[in-house]
C-alpha cells in the first residue's frame, strides 16, 4: 500500500501515497499583500506613504493608522485593488522563490493554499492573476487550492502568517510553521523570520523531525 513512499520519508506520510507535503500560504508568506494594499491606498486615496499604519494587528481596520474605516471599507478597497490586478503585480517576499525552488529540489511537494476567493464576483481575476504571479516569480508548485478552510487539507507541514489559521490548524493537530509578521509574534513557534539564511535548512530539519513544543511555551504571555 505504501510502497511508493521512500523509506526515509515514511514518517512524513500524508494520505496513502503522499509525503513531504508543504501547504503554503501566499499572502504574508510569499507575497507582500500589505505592501500592495499600501501602494493602492496611497495611489487611490491620497494616503501619505510615510504616515501609513502599523502591521501590529492582522486586520487593517483595527491596526492603527490605515485609512480604512471598517470591514466594509476594507472589502471595498480589497475588491477594487483585486480588479486593478493587485494579485498579478504585488511584490514578492524576498528569497521566497529561491527557497521554494530549493525545497522542490529536495522532493518537497508544494501545495499552495490560499483564501483569495473571499470576495465573490471576480474570481477570474484572482485565479488567473495568482497563476501569472507565481509563474512570473518562478515559484514551483504542484497544486493550487483556493480555500479558507485551511484545516480541511492535511499536510506534513503548513506555513502561514494569519493567527486564526495557525490556531485552527494546530487545533486540528497539524504542524504549522509561523511565518514571522508583527501581528503574529505572540504565537509560539516554530517560526521562520524570512526566506533567507538557513530557512530551507530549518524547514528540511522540521520535515524530518518536528520540534517538540515546550511544555512551558507561552507561559510568559499575559
Ligand atoms: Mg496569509
Amino acid at each position: 500500500m505504501m510502497a511508493r513512499i521512500p523509506e526515509q520519508y515514511r514518517n512524513q506520510r500524508v494520505g496513502l501515497e503522499g509525503y513531504r507535503v508543504l501547504n503554503l500560504d501566499l499572502d504574508g508568506v510569499c507575497a507582500n499583500y500589505r505592501a500592495a494594499i499600501a501602494e493602492y491606498v496611497v495611489r487611490t486615496r491620497g494616503a501619505n506613504p510615510y504616515e501609513l499604519g502599523t502591521n501590529d494587528d492582522y486586520h487593517f481596520y483595527t491596526a492603527p493608522g490605515w485609512p480604512i474605516a471598517n470591514v466594509e471599507d476594507y472589502l471595498a478597497v480589497h475588491r477594487a485593488a483585486e480588479e486593478d490586478h493587485l494579485y498579478a503585480t504585488m511584490p514578492v517576499i524576498p528569497g521566497a522563490p529561491q527557497a521554494l525552488r530549493d525545497l522542490s529540489d529536495a522532493h518537497v511537494h508544494i501545495r499552495i493554499v490560499t483564501h483569495r476567493l473571499f470576495v465573490n464576483g471576480q474570481h477570474r481575476f484572482v485565479v488567473s492573476d495568482t497563476a501569472k504571479w507565481l509563474d512570473d516569480n518562478k515559484i514551483p508548485y504542484m497544486s493550487l487550492c483556493f480555500t479558507g478552510l485551511k484545516d480541511s487539507i492535511g499536510a506534513t507541514i503548513h506555513i502561514d502568517d494569519a493567527p486564526h489559521n495557525i490556531e485552527v490548524l494546530r487545533d486540528a493537530g497539524q504542524h504549522v510553521v509561523v511565518f514571522d509578521q508583527p501581528y503574529n509574534r505572540n504565537l509560539e513557534g516554530p517560526r521562520l523570520l524570512g526566506w533567507g539564511g538557513d530557512a530551507v535548512e530549518k524547514l528540511l530539519q522540521w520535515f524530518d523531525q518536528w520540534p517538540q513544543v515546550s511544555e512551558t511555551a507561552g507561559a510568559d504571555c499575559p
